[in-house]
């Protein structure tokens, strides 16, 4: 672990304006935090373990949590399907390939990026390693992008990669959200040492911006994942430390053991906390503070010089 000494998304240096908060700090030019101490690979190599994408092929949650996942997904790849231009389709952290695998069975030609890659449509490479080819027809980073040492450095590589008119689709963590607010240092989306940075909607499309794209759609509610933020944030302000995240989890896929008894004291007092849970996260997001936000935005075609006429050149 190294101190950080610059923001993991604009670059500028941290000084004493920049607030200090439990494992990160905010940036006073950009409003993004950066993890702090940061942790060097071998550190987060063993802050993912074998439990947070287990090898056994099972899946990670229980309770009809991976169906959910999978369905979510296969929405997801309709919708791209749907805005984005002919061309093959790059998912930057492709996980499982769940996504992967709806849009190939739209047709879509597809590549996923991922460490230790056992698939044969993916490959275990940095995105700045790819090459642009014909251009790419959209690239999207689903939960991924705050898992990256150099975000910022990501976006230019996607908008190289992108042909004119191709989509990016960012889904993370809204770090100006109302449960990131309330719950604090607790947040289960904060995800220190995983997530590296920590982004508002704001900081993120104003990143956009900067790298050439428009944006054209920002939702609260196709990111996924608010109910379980809400959720887990509810429980663990009970006594007895309690973890609804852990315990939702198959038991291979924990970042720690886990007792029979705390797990049922957890998932029980998750029951009686859905309808409060559920109420908060739409609440949130009706109003437009989502605890994960989805961004999609384009790569401008270049402007065609032959529509603008010869009088608006003086
Ligand atoms: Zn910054």
């Amino acid at each position: 672990m190294r101190a950080a000494e610059t923001c993991a998304w604009c670059g500028a240096p941290f000084d004493d304006r920049s607030p200090r908060l439990a494992g990160r700090t905010v940036c006073a030019a950009c409003g993004a935090a950066t993890t702090d101490p940061r942790p060097d690979d071998e550190e987060l190599e063993a802050a993912y373990g074998d439990w947070y994408r287990p090898k056994d092929g099972e899946g990670r949650f229980g309770f009809a949590g991976d169906a959910i996942l999978g369905w979510t997904r296969g929405l997801l790849a309709g919708h791209l399907d749907a805005v984005a231009p002919p061309g093959p389709i790059l998912d930057v952290g492709a996980g499982e390939g769940t996504l992967l695998d709806a849009l190939a069975a739209r047709g879509r030609r597809v590549t996923g990026l991922e460490r230790g890659a056992k698939r044969e449509d993916f490959l275990d490479e940095p995105i700045e390693a790819l090459p642009r080819g014909d251009g790419w027809a959209a690239v999207v980073f689903w939960h991924s992008l705050e898992h990256m040492p150099s975000p910022r450095s990501a976006l230019r590589e996607a908008a190289r990669l992108l042909a004119p008119g191709g989509v990016l689709i960012v889904a993370i963590p809204n770090a100006a959200s109302f449960q990131a607010r309330l719950f604090g240092d607790r947040w289960l989306h904060l995800d220190i040492p995983r997530h590296l940075v920590h982004l508002s909607t704001a900081t993120l499309t104003a990143g956009l911006g900067e790298n050439g794209f428009r944006v054209e759609a920002v939702s609260y509610v196709r990111a996924g994942q608010v109910m379980i933020g809400w959720l887990t944030g509810l429980v663990s302000s009970l006594p007895g430390r309690l973890d609804l995240y852990q315990a939702l989890r198959r038991p291979t896929a924990r970042a720690k053991p886990i007792s029979r008894r705390n797990r049922l004291i957890a998932l029980a007092a998750g029951v009686v906390l859905l309808p409060l849970a559920a109420t908060a996260a739409a609440a949130e997001t009706l109003l437009r503070h989502g605890g994960t936000v989805y961004v999609e935005a384009r790569k401008p075609l270049p402007v065609d010089r032959t529509l603008e006429g010869p009088n608006q050149s003086g």
